[in-house]
């Protein structure tokens, strides 16, 4: 359930908990020093935008009278979560049973996008995804549409109602999928060039060039996309590469001339900056140099490559190549909209290849580190002054067992270690957005007997 704040708030606000962000990344390490943390602390917003950070003790002071204070004590304040990769289509098949990669995209995910057609069942889809996005704490997501124009005007058209930040694109895909579900090469420059002219750098909205992976793009297709690349610069591509043995296996066939999957895309000019690959489980060390030197990212999507079967990422060879990696639910192959929930099984994978994810890292990984994946760091990620003042309040004591739980903690990095291995949609008390309440968690017993929430967060 939702709750808005009315619309004629003071410009200036000050937000007193609990306040923890990244200024860099920790690495494996277990100091808190890559972090600023206050254990009472005050988010100063104006116009939308930090306008400062620290403690209460020492800010409350220096507030005139035109600040609107609003505290949430015992909860914590950290910047608003980032999805590297996720599908919007996708939502309405989130749990289908039983199939790999490439029978899981024939059997459900065809069908399911098919539907996009239709530019008011995109619309439904585009505002339900939104709302369960802001509900998560997830703020910032970079979004694959379907193979129509109109899923990508539904869903920059309700981003923009929401003042989110949110990076999308429509798929472009011309062979070994549905009829009804195939462009052509002409059709994908066209119809992206379109879209990329009415919404990137349109209020918040950026656009991704978004071939779906390369078994459903013709070559000529895929030099369509370079093109693209090529000429819009400062836009994003985003695709999917290395997940499935079975896929790496039917690339290798199709394009017979290529060194690895990774090296389709590069010779089609869509390794660069600003390029982010989902997956990259199936790759060897001149793939991930090339990434690195590329400027390309890896989008780490632990759920997904969990229920599909896929595999397990590298974060440690990533780490030492020295390639940006984000965070990634990629639902709906991805069982979960929480980056908390992610994160808990991010750590899992991790264990089952000999590496650990720190709370620290972890937490960084969901904002700052997916903020510069996704080359925002500039923007937002973190609360440095003129950042834009997206933030989620978190609530360590969410269900009654991590409030058990919570008694016996003894300090911050044991917090978040309960808050990313127990934690979900519950946990997120509240989600601001440029300063703005956009979500308010409400207890569901207060709903029952009053109708509306009793919780003030
Ligand atoms: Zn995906």
């Amino acid at each position: 359930m939702t709750a808005t704040e009315p619309a004629e708030l003071a410009s200036r606000r000050a937000f007193r908990a609990p306040l923890l962000h990244f200024l860099s990344d920790p690495g494996p390490s277990l100091s808190p020093a890559a972090a600023e943390y206050f254990e009472d602390g005050l988010l100063l917003v104006e116009n939308g935008h930090v306008e400062r950070v620290g403690p209460a003790a020492e800010l409350l002071g220096q507030l005139g009278e035109d600040w609107l204070l609003t505290e949430h004590p015992g909860k914590l304040i950290v910047p608003g979560f980032i999805d590297s990769h996720i599908h919007y289509p996708q939502t309405d098949m989130i749990a289908s049973y039983g199939e790999q990669l490439l029978e899981w995209l024939n059997q459900y995910t065809f069908p399911t996008e098919g539907r996009f057609a239709d530019p008011a069942h995109a619309a439904d889809v585009a505002n339900f995804f939104l709302e369960e996005l802001l509900r998560n704490g997830t703020t910032t997501a970079l979004v694959l549409g379907s193979v129509h124009p109109q899923s990508i005007d539904a869903f920059f058209a309700a981003a923009s109602a929401r003042n989110l930040r949110m990076l999308a694109g429509k798929v472009l895909m011309d062979r070994h999928a549905p009829d009804s579900l195939l462009d052509t090469p002409e059709l994908a420059y066209h119809d992206s060039k379109a879209l990329i002219e009415r919404w990137h750098g349109q209020g918040r909205q950026l656009y991704a060039i978004t071939p779906r992976f390369a078994p459903t793009s013709t070559e000529a297709q895929l030099e369509a996309a370079g093109r693209l690349a090529r000429e819009y610069p400062d836009t994003y591509v985003h695709t999917h590469v290395a997940e499935n043995q079975s896929e790496v296996a039917w690339v290798a066939e199709l394009f017979p001339w290529s060194r690895s999957y990774l090296d389709v895309y590069d010779r089609h000019g869509l390794l660069r900056e600003r390029a982010v690959y989902a997956h990259c489980l199936h790759l060897n060390e001149r793939d991930r140099q090339r990434m690195a030197e590329s400027g390309a990212v890896m989008a780490f999507c632990p759920t997904s490559n969990l229920f599909l079967g896929s595999g397990l990422f590298d974060l440690e060879a990533a780490d030492e190549a020295g390639v940006r990696v984000g965070l990634a639910t990629d639902v709906g192959a991805g069982t979960s909209f929480s980056l908390l929930q992610t994160l808990n099984e991010a750590y899992k994978v991790l264990q089952l290849n000999g590496q650990k994810l720190s709370p620290y890292r972890a937490f960084y990984l969901a904002t700052l580190g997916s903020a510069r994946a996704l080359y925002l760091d500039h923007l937002l990620g973190n609360f440095e002054p003129g950042k834009e003042a997206d933030f989620v309040v978190l609530d360590p004591a969410a269900t009654p067992l991590m409030a058990r739980r919570l008694a016996k903690v003894e300090n911050l990095l044991e917090r978040l270690f309960v808050l990313m291995t127990l934690g979900d949609d519950r946990a997120v008390a509240a989600t601001y957005i440029m300063g703005r309440e956009a979500h308010r968690r409400c207890a569901p017993s207060a709903v029952a007997l009053s109708g509306r929430s009793a919780d003030p967060a």
